[in-house]
């Protein structure tokens, strides 16, 4: 049985059980409870019933073997409740993802579980992982963009990124929509949201230095870039783009405020660089064997991480960051030089074997042959000539 009484501002509210009254009862939930609430505080109380609450003759004479309780369950109508409800609201936002592959994928998790809502959109249909992950998925941009989404997150492959962002219904979005996107160069996406995106949007340019792999345990103290490229004064635009950059500072990261351009030239000499020499690995097929080293373990590690990732985002890598190209002829020149080092030291062990006992050369002074020869310079002599010349 239970009563519920409205009382002007107090609400009382008695519950029991015809159960209760066995003395046998043990149960908690079987025990007799009474709540004493205002609108804005929540009592343990034990008081005498109020004299007005009517009570049923067959419950009161025995109404002094009740126990009174408080129950602290949180009511629709409960206060506190409701303030929570707005807060969590206030610093919780609805963002849509754009290109729900495997890295969009994995930021929707950490999104789901900060409590944000979350969209998705993509060329493929992901609605059963979308399901799975808590994310409502959208085949249809125009459905998604009308569901007015506070920040439209961009995780496309770079090199498609530009028609994505020209395909999307931006007329359908808020004026204040507030664009971030991921691509792992930078100054190509924020030029590209200056150029296409309409004056009213506001521009947040990231680059998570993680992926699915390095972040699989937590993002503790990796690295996140972010530009703040455009974002208006105005405090709700300002909290919003706060609360967006939240996300990943609540999960651990090292947050990193940058420029694009300085980003690209030290992802170019860091993050390209590794890409590379992941995917030159990787080409060798390198094999776990019995006796590894801890540096090989680290180079199979190396492989692992970057085989993961689509050969779009390698390519992106390469042609949507201008620093690139350069980096790339370094490595090969580094390449050069290595191995010219190695042949040079050779060649020295060879000239001893050749020459050095008919000719009693100390060859062991000389600088490494390859490194004295002119560039394009005549070719040597045959032995037997250089004998005879050195005879002479
Ligand atoms: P990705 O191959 O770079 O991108 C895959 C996503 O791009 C998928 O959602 C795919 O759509 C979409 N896509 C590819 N070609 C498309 C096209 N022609 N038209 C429309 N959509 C197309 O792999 P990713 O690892 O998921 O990376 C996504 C973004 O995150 C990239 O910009 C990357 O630079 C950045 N990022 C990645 C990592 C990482 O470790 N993976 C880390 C930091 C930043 P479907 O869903 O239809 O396949």
């Amino acid at each position: 049985l239970s009563l519920s009484l409205s009382l002007s501002e107090h609400i009382y509210i008695v519950m029991f059980s015809l159960s209760s009254l066995q003395p046998s009862t043990t149960s908690r939930s079987y025990l007799p409870s009474y709540i004493y609430r205002t609108p804005h505080h929540r009592f343990s109380v034990s008081p005498p019933l109020p004299p007005h609450l009517p009570l049923a003759p067959s419950i009161s004479h025995c109404h002094r073997r009740l126990r009174v309780r408080s129950l602290d369950a949180a009511q629709p109508y409960d206060y506190e409740t409701q303030i929570s409800d707005r807060f969590a609201k206030s610093t919780k936002l609805k963002i849509a993802i754009i290109g729900f592959g495997n890295f969009g994928q994995f930021l929707a998790k950490a999104l789901v579980r900060q409590g944000h809502t979350v969209l998705a959109h993509s060329r493929s249909n992901h609605t059963d992982i979308a399901a799975k992950l808590g994310v409502s998925f959208f085949s249809d941009a125009d459905d998604l963009c009308e569901e007015h989404p506070e920040v439209m997150l961009i995780c496309t492959s770079i090199i498609s990124t530009e028609t994505v962002l020209r395909s999307l219904p931006l007329q359908r979005l808020k004026r204040s929509t507030l664009f971030v996107d991921v691509l792992s160069v930078k100054e190509f996406p924020r030029n590209l949201f200056m150029q296409i995106l309409p004056s009213d949007f506001d521009i947040l340019c990231t680059h998570p230095m993680f992926g699915p792999e390095s972040g699989r345990d937590g993002w503790n103290g990796l690295p996140f870039v972010y530009d703040k490229v455009r974002v208006g004064n105005e405090e709700s635009r300002v909290l919003r783009c706060e609360r967006f950059l939240d996300v990943f500072a609540k999960e651990g990261c090292r947050m990193v405020e940058m420029s694009c351009a300085e980003h690209d030239r030290h992802a170019a000499g860091s993050q390209f660089i590794t890409h590379t020499m992941g995917r030159v690995l990787e080409k060798l097929r390198l094999e776990s064997t019995p006796i590894n080293t801890k540096g090989y373990e680290t180079l199979l590690n190396l492989v692992e991480n970057t085989a993961g990732d689509s050969f779009d985002l390698y390519y992106g890598l390469f042609m949507y960051n201008k620093n690139a190209m350069e980096q790339l002829e370094r490595l090969d020149l580094a390449f050069e030089s290595l191995k010219k080092e190695l042949f040079g030291n050779l060649h020295d062990v060879l000239r001893k074997q050749l020459f050095g006992k008919a000719e009693g050369l100390d060859v062991s002074e000389e600088r490494p042959m390859l490194s004295k020869l002119p560039k394009n310079g005549p070719a040597l002599p045959p032995p037997s000539e250089t004998l005879r010349g050195q005879n002479n």
